[in-house]
């Protein structure tokens, strides 16, 4: 076994337990492995652990991973911030984008989404917690934002996706991802289709899992800490970019 099979493994684990405290199915929340900083040798030995789903934050290196990997059925997923000369790369080469925040990116993510391709998966960032990170938008004005985002051609609206500030426990961290979960369940009563609620990462899956989380963004506990160098898999020619 590799060290990331074994650490995917122990990742899929955690989720299992997770849901069944929660009294949720085990299927009730997908994992996306996160492999910004790391090269398309790790993902592909995450990819020969059965794991299909990767997200990316930073638009550049990405697209260089997806385009060595265009052989491999993977699914890619954009959770970095989304400048609007950067539309065009990612509405040609993700498949979701978990950071939108705004009309104007979306409206571009929309018109430059190459006909030839499904609609671009997305969802609406919020900034649950008042974060100091200014991305996301405020819980108040996510409805009007996901019915704008819902009429665009080329997108298909999925869900909301949150990043909140680390929290001092598991009851504090449930009580901010419960803040994101109210919103994602008020926002359906009114009408929005939506099924997917993006949170929780490597420290704190747990809790979001508990309070109503159907993705998890799963970086350093399945590909190792970004921050050393003795990772297995560390992209030799990107400098790794510590988040
Ligand atoms: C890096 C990152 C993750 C994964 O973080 P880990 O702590 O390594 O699990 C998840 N979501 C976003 C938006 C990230 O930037």
């Amino acid at each position: 076994m590799t060290t990331i099979q074994t650490q995917l493994d122990a990742v899929r684990h955690r989720i299992r337990v997770a849901c069944h405290d929660a009294g949720r199915a085990s299927d009730a929340v997908t994992l996306l492995a996160v492999s910004k900083t790391f090269c398309a040798d790790a993902v592909q030995a995450a990819y020969a652990a059965g794991q299909t789903a990767f997200g990316e934050n930073y638009i550049q290196e990405a697209v260089e991973k997806i385009t060595a990997l265009k052989h491999l059925p993977l699914q890619w997923h954009c959770i970095g911030p989304i400048q609007s000369n950067k539309t065009r790369l990612v509405a040609e080469h993700f498949d979701w984008v978990h950071t939108v925040d705004r009309l104007k990116i979306a409206q571009r993510l929309s018109e430059q989404r190459p006909e030839g391709l499904p609609p671009l998966q997305v969802c609406i960032q919020v900034n649950v917690d008042g974060g100091p990170t200014k991305s996301g938008v405020t819980p108040d004005d996510a409805l009007s934002l996901a019915r704008e985002v819902a009429q665009l051609p080329r997108l298909h609206l999925r869900g909301l996706m949150c990043i909140p500030e680390p929290a001092s426990d598991f009851v504090a961290a449930c009580a901010i991802f419960k803040r994101a979960r109210g919103l994602f369940d008020l926002l359906n009563v009114e009408g929005l289709k939506l099924d997917t609620l993006s949170m929780g990462m490597s420290a704190d899956m747990e809790a979001a899992i508990a309070s109503g989380s159907t993705m998890v963004r799963v970086g350093s506990a399945v590909f190792g800490d970004r921050h050393s160098s003795s990772v297995v898999g560390r992209s030799g020619g990107l400098q790794p970019k510590i988040v």
